[in-house]
């Protein structure tokens, strides 16, 4: 098969370093890709919301699959056209990945569907969004309606400070995510991140996994795309996994089919586990990042077959994914004023050496100097992935890396699986 994945993050590295292992694979190419994804594959400077670029590439190399690894290109109707061009894809159509475009539209899909979920308000202007502060108790949870890369939610512990993040959200520091806002209920509990592929009709769970989205150490700090993650979670009981199977993944899946978008690809299913079970934070219409690094340094099965099926409509019958017993860890390694304003360019030293067989290291915002040397290019720029025998293994085996790259421009979080640790 020949396939083309578009993207250029870490979970795009991650994709493609795991289909690259795939005895179904003779060509992979990916668009625009990374410094790690060029050491893999063939990498082609087509951008991952260039859609006719994509699509043309895509019959350049008579692809049979596309994989589309980045919230933007679903919404920018990648998969659509693919299917007009009759090319199988992995990802959503635009319609059906509204489910992640729109916070607002997410949360009446939840109440349209009996999906548990927080109470909520939307709003489009800053005086009614913060008259209706009253109606909620502290902490506040603020978000732009939009996509905003994971950077759009403020927790905020008293008044003011969810005043000033409705004007932060209005002010149009989001651009045009935050034409709306969203305020929520605070939901207290743990957070989990479950995944399930969809074709349509059928769908097969594939992983739980928990991450780490605040800045800085102890879960504090501003809301990042991801500072780092890990599986198993203990949070994330077999039990847990399958009431979020039952409540929230299958009703989601019969529910965009019945509304005339069926969906095919992945679901990310954010939920907050809460003393009344699980309950939806928001969905997400492709891999995670960090999760599909962690997710695919665990994941056994060949990844293609499921990719495959999952574009073509044909999951009924398909086995679960198998997992490897081991623990797997990511930590993210970001740029020094991320999620801010990063200071890129920064001279990256000792990333690019062979850490053992149970440590991976890949690549999200990097690119090469002239001279060939890795510089940061991004505000997550590494990410060092590692095995082990449990959680505290893997972690010890990710730090061990981390302690042996010399990257004075970054920073990391120093305690990823914490709340694993701490059971
Ligand atoms: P989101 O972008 O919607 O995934 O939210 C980012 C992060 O904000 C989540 O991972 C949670 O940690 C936190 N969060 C979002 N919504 C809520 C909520 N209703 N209650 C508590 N925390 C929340």
């Amino acid at each position: 098969m020949n396939i083309l994945v578009v993207g250029s993050g870490g979970r795009e590295h991650a994709l493609c370093w795991k289909i690259a292992k795939s005895p179904l694979v003779s060509r992979l190419v990916c668009a625009p890709g990374n410094v790690g994804m060029a050491m893999l594959a063939e990498t082609r400077p087509v951008s991952a919301t260039d859609v006719a670029g994509q699509v043309a590439l895509a019959q350049q190399i008579a692809a049979d699959l596309v994989v589309i690894g980045p919230d933007a290109a679903v919404a920018a109707g990648l998969a659509d056209a693919c299917a007009e061009a009759g090319i199988p894809c992995f990802g959503p159509t635009a319609a059906a990945g509204q489910l992640e475009a729109s916070k607002a539209f997410t949360k009446a899909f939840a109440d349209r569907h009996g999906l548990p979920t927080a109470r909520y308000g939307v709003f489009d202007a800053a005086p009614p969004a913060k008259a209706s502060l009253a109606g909620f108790s502290p902490p506040y949870v603020v978000k732009a309606d939009g996509l905003a890369a994971g950077k759009g939610v403020a927790v905020a512990s008293d008044l003011a400070a969810a005043e000033a993040a409705i004007d932060e959200v209005f002010g149009g520091r989001f651009g045009a995510a935050g034409s709306r806002v969203v305020i929520e209920e605070f939901l207290d509990g743990e957070i989990g991140s479950v995944f399930a592929l969809c074709d349509g009709r059928t769908s097969v769970m594939f992983g739980a996994f928990q991450d780490a989205k605040r800045a800085f150490d102890g879960d504090v700090g501003p809301n990042t795309g991801g500072m780092g993650v890990y599986a198993p979670a203990p949070v994330l009981t077999e039990a847990v996994v399958d009431q979020v199977r039952t409540r929230l993944i299958e009703p989601a899946f019969a529910g965009i089919a019945a509304e005339g978008a069926p969906y095919r690809g992945v679901v990310f299913c954010e939920v907050m586990v809460t003393a009344d079970g699980p309950k939806l934070v928001e969905f997400n219409a492709r891999f995670g990042d960090p999760e599909c690094q962690v997710q695919m340094l665990r994941l056994e099965s060949d990844l293609v077959p499921y990719l495959v099926a999952a574009a073509t409509g044909r999951l009924a019958g398909a086995t679960p994914p198998v997992w490897r017993r081991e623990a797997a860890i990511c930590v993210v390694l970001a740029s020094k004023g991320y999620p801010g304003a990063p200071e890129t360019g920064s001279l990256i030293r000792g990333a690019e050496v062979d850490f053992g067989p149970n440590v991976v290291v890949f690549h999200a915002g990097t690119a090469r100097r002239n001279d060939g040397a890795l510089i940061a290019a991004g505000g997550r720029v590494l990410n060092v992935c590692a095995l082990g025998v449990d959680v505290a293994e893997a972690r010890a085996r990710a730090y061990g890396a981390i302690e042996r790259i010399d990257w004075p421009g970054g920073y990391h979080r120093t305690d990823i699986g914490w709340r694993a640790l701490a059971r």
